[in-house]
């Protein structure tokens, strides 16, 4: 087993390694390059082109990664509450006043717009806001003489080293959903982000080596399936926090639980917005636009079905249809309405989605194929798409697509939106529009969804309520951040404490305290 980053390559961000600067890992409070020569591209999604490289970690630098932060953990973990506090704030306030270049660094690999980056960078912003306060929320509990003379007390205590597995499509956000608070509660972290746009998390380790926080405690291994894998087997990780699609969220929890680990793995999502006839059509045409092409749909919490009760969906799709033509499709660095999406491959799978509705019976009533940009020919374009009489059965419905792609789905009333809605495989988010207070009272008893939105299209709760869906949204039973995040992260030790004095030692008895 090795213990040593001496034999890593120490790579500067952006140093070439052959024609383009290669992305490496963060191991010890140091950039790598990579030891294996196995890389990945990365993209830069408006222009087209492969920009950099992403190393891709093997077995030794695996072991490298995870023996450093087994190293950094017992230190960290023995710091005192004010100091871990005091980093945490530093790296609170130097994200604060750097996001602008995160955001930047995000549009150049991810492709969404920029004020939609910071946006991302300010959510997760208020988690580390939250994990400021750990002290506050890690207090154990005391209960004074239980039985005569007798105290019981709990105390929390991290884990270790804990894995934090992302996606691509918030590179920065979904890693501040874990991160600030395992590292606040004095657990060592490895997070493995997405090949797709892994920069992020090096501008994030660099952060947190500014902010003061010790080597070895924060650490990216770059990586593919192998680095995962790494990650599921290896005994001193204790936990995995995975946020993906379904079928590797179900793999990641059973791996990992397979091999002794706490796990939460977030998994895809089918998000549905039901509109009673009642609703103000204006106001849900601006949120199906907004939820459904935000961040070019690439979003776990975008509305994807829009469940029109009859007779509204004529009218409603009159004003999407009208709202889309007004939308700009560019380069996110000038602004636009919406972004490329990541990958070359990507964009072909989401389109492939119009013609596999079309083929089923839908109507195709805005196609995004072949639009017009404000950005390279090359890129990874595809404007937003609305889909009319989606056949329940088609795969455009059932499976997640995950880009710009809006279905509406006509209901004759609340009942069979909420029976569409519950039998669906994800229960990630959804929401109801309406002015009736009673039947969106019902909606959010009877729904079996874990985010609810009244009039309100992407719920996602704030930082100190935790994030997650329902079934197939979500495998495990423990959230994202807010209370769950804490309690995710730490251990509870219950302690029933005596000192003896000859008044109420009591003798020799084999039963039960009685008194
Ligand atoms: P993905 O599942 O392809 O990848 C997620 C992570 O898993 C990446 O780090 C990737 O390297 C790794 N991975 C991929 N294949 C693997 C394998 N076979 N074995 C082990 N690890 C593997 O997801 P993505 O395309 O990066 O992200 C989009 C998906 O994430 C969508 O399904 C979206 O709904 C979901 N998502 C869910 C939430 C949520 O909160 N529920 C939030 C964001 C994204």
């Amino acid at each position: 087993m090795s213990h040593a980053t001496e034999n890593l390559p120490v790579a500067d961000p952006f140093v070439e390694q052959g024609d383009l600067p290669v992305v490496g890992h963060w191991i010890d409070g140091t950039l790598h390059a990579s030891r294996s020569g196995r890389t990945a591209p990365v993209f830069d999604p408006a222009i087209g082109r492969q920009t950099k490289v992403v190393a891709l970690a093997d077995e030794s630098e695996i072991e490298t990664a995870i023996s450093s932060a087994a190293r950094a953990f017992p230190a960290w973990a023995k710091t005192s509450m004010t100091k871990r506090q005091s980093v945490v704030f530093r790296f609170r306030e130097l994200l604060n006043e750097r996001k602008h270049e995160l955001a930047e660094l995000i549009t150049s690999e991810h492709g969404k717009v920029v004020s939609d980056a910071l946006g991302e960078v300010q959510r997760g912003l208020e988690v580390v806001e939250l994990a400021t306060g750990f002290p506050h929320i890690l207090k154990g509990d005391y209960s004074e003489n239980v039985s005569t003379g007798i105290d019981v007390y709990s105390t929390k205590q991290p884990l270790g080293v804990v894995g934090i597995v992302s996606p691509f499509n918030f590179p920065a956000m979904v890693p501040m959903w874990f991160f600030p608070i395992a590292i606040a509660a004095g657990n060592s972290v490895v997070l493995k982000p997405s090949e797709k746009d892994p920069s992020a998390s090096i501008w994030m380790a660099e952060l947190w080596k500014e902010a003061g926080l010790p080597d070895g405690v924060f650490t990216v291994l770059q990586g593919d399936k192998l680095a995962v894998d790494g990650l599921l087997t290896h005994p001193e990780v204790q936990s995995i926090s995975f946020v993906g699609s379904t079928p590797i969220a179900k793999y990641i929890y059973e791996t990992a639980a397979k091999h002794g680990k706490r796990v939460q793995a977030l998994g895809g999502a089918k998000n549905h917005m039901l509109v009673l006839p009642d609703a103000d059509l204006d106001l849900v045409a601006d949120q199906a636009i907004n939820s459904g092409f935000g961040s070019a749909g690439e979003r776990c919490m975008a509305i994807s079905v829009v469940l029109a009760v009859e007779p509204v969906a004529d009218e409603l799709i009159e004003k999407i249809t009208e709202r889309i033509g007004r939308l700009r499709v560019g380069d996110g660095r000038r602004e636009p309405d919406m972004g490329p999406l990541v990958t070359a491959q990507h964009r072909d799978k989401v389109a492939s989605y119009i013609d596999v509705a079309a083929e089923d019976g839908a109507t195709v009533v805005v196609d995004g194929r072949g639009i017009d940009v404000d950005g390279a020919a090359d890129g990874f374009w595809l404007g937003p798409t609305l889909l009319d009489r989606v056949p329940t059965t088609s795969r455009a419905y059932t499976e997640e697509i995950f880009g710009p792609v809006l279905s509406i789905v006509r209901v004759d009333g609340f009942e069979e939106g909420v029976e569409l809605i519950n039998s669906g495989a994800f229960g990630n988010g959804t929401a109801i529009f309406t002015n009736d207070g009673g039947a969106a009272r019902r909606f959010q008893n009877e729904i079996q969804v874990g985010m609810i939105g009244v009039n309100v299209p992407i719920p996602v709760p704030v930082a100190y309520f935790s994030f997650g869906g329902w079934k197939d949204s979500l495998f495990g039973d423990s959230k994202a951040y807010g209370i769950q995040g804490f309690d995710f992260f730490t251990r509870q030790k219950a302690i029933t404490s005596r000192w003896l004095d000859p008044a109420t030692h009591g003798g020799i008895n084999l039963g039960f305290p009685k008194n």
